[in-house]
């Protein structure tokens, strides 16, 4: 049988996914909003999070870093 990586929780590829989107939006400028996408562990949750650019880094340094549309389950 072979072995394969164990696939990353899906909320680790949305946060890279939503790093990314930091970083492209950032290139057009810091007061602007980016279009993010919800953190929490529902897979098929697909919640768009609209957030200001300060904020999102305030809260990536907040004590729970991560972003999500709703309050967690
Ligand atoms: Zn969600």
């Amino acid at each position: 049988m072979l072995e394969i990586d164990r696939p990353k929780p899906a909320s680790d590829l949305l946060r890279e996914v939503n790093d990314q989107i930091r970083r492209l939006a950032g290139g057009l400028g810091e007061d602007i909003s980016g279009r993010f996408v919800c953190e929490c562990d529902d897979p098929t949750c697909l919640e768009p999070v609209v957030l200001p650019l300060r904020e999102y880094d305030t809260r990536r340094d907040s004590s729970s870093p991560r972003i999500v549309a709703h309050e967690a389950a």
